[in-house]
């Protein structure tokens, strides 16, 4: 597929309204970014009243797996142009942007993507992120590179990670990865990050409909008293490559009573305000699992994210169809001054509430793909 068609897929191509939009956004923040008074703002407040709280940074829009509700193959196949590494945010860049938003009242930076520990010298960012102060500094992967990367991430100041793994049926997770990858190796990588203190992880499992719902239970059992939190996600209609149709979800309650009937369960109190899984542990006091109920209970009234992509694209909401371009502003030597206050300019307008509105219509639009905005 040719560069132009691939863009218009993955990053859609607006309607006038959304384009004059853009527009007005551009100029709001480009006034902003022109004031001179310091906004570092402690605490930031979207249009909903909401704080930014959480950066989620995606470090490459490469991955080594093809999941198959994720970048399938048929999409992202080997003609598919990735990202040339010039229009990658550097380290430094990164750096920069995220000190900002600590700035703005940020405790925790996610490093995303794509795959994370594809990029090169990730240690390096990790080392220079760990340095911004008070943060929770955490990391998404497949798993696949962690056994031999886990001593290097902690040392290098990485305080947890969190590992996607949606089947402990050998043939089930090698359909979904789709490039054949075992699940021994992922289990072997959350040991390693468990013996390198990278714990308690967290185990992301996507469920969908026909394809690993009888992983449900399984999983659950294998990571019960283990110390590590099994996290079940609903499927969501992220991007617009997968296909999404509301009868693939199993919904959070299903996933809870299927577990429940096996293993008993009690609701627990969310850690904080706007954590994203709700929380549930075993009446024999083995552990937690948590379950993230994005479609079925929309938790937007208190989404705390932000998302950065891969080429310095900042959005505000994961079913976003438009980012602001923070790398220009970067690049054309804006001061951090400038840089906070056009921050604070696109989070104050923020109104985005994607799941309370998600309908068949919308689900269809167009939107970015979750491998460059950032899972
Ligand atoms: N490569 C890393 C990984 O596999 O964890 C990080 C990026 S991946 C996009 C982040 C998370 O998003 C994974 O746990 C993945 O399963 C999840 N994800 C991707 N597409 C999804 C979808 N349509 N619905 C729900 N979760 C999805």
């Amino acid at each position: 597929m040719d560069a132009n068609r691939f863009m218009a897929t993955i990053i859609p191509v607006t309607d006038l309204r959304a384009a004059s939009r853009r527009e007005a956004l551009e100029r709001l923040v480009r006034a902003a970014a022109t004031e001179s008074a310091h906004v570092a703002t402690g605490e930031l407040l979207d249009a909903r009243g909401r704080p930014v709280r959480d950066l989620r940074i995606s470090v490459t829009d490469r991955c080594n797996f093809r999941c198959v509700y994720c970048m399938p193959k048929e999409i992202f196949g080997a003609e598919h142009p990735f990202l040339p590494r010039s229009e990658l945010l550097t380290f430094e860049e990164i750096t920069r942007i995220a000190r900002v938003f600590v700035g703005h009242g940020v405790t925790k930076l996610r490093l995303t993507g794509g795959e994370p520990l594809l990029r090169r010298n990730i240690e390096r960012l990790i080392e220079m992120l760990a340095k911004l102060g008070d943060v929770d500094l955490t990391l998404t992967t497949n798993g696949a590179l962690l056994a031999k990367k886990a001593r290097g991430l902690r040392d290098a100041g990485l305080t947890r990670v969190t590992v996607s793994l949606d089947s402990l049926d050998d043939a089930t997770f090698r359909a979904m990865n789709d490039v054949d990858f075992p699940v021994a190796k992922v289990l072997a990588g959350i040991d390693a990050a468990a013996a390198a203190g990278l714990d308690p992880v967290k185990v992301n499992m996507v469920v969908k409909r026909g394809t690993n719902e009888a992983s449900i239970v399984p999983m659950a059992r294998h990571f019960k008293g283990s110390g590590h939190i099994v996290r079940f996600i609903e499927y969501m209609d992220v991007g617009a490559t997968n296909g999404w149709r509301m009868d693939d979800v199993v919904s959070a309650a299903e996933i809870v009573r299927a577990i429940d009937a096996e293993l008993p369960l009690e609701s627990v109190d969310a850690n904080y305000s706007g954590e994203v899984a709700e929380r549930w542990r075993y009446r024999d006091g083995s552990g937690e699992i948590g379950v993230i109920a994005s479609v079925t209970q929309a938790f937007c009234s208190d989404c705390t994210r932000a998302r950065l992509s891969t080429d310095g694209k900042l959005y505000t909401c994961l079913f976003g169809t438009d980012g602001f371009d923070l790398r220009a502003l970067v690049r054309e030597s804006a001061s951090d001054v400038a840089l906070g206050n056009a921050v604070a300019a696109i989070w104050r307008q923020r109104s985005d509430r994607y799941s309370e509105i998600r309908t068949a219509e919308t689900a269809r639009a167009s939107k970015v793909e979750m491998s460059y905005i950032g899972g």
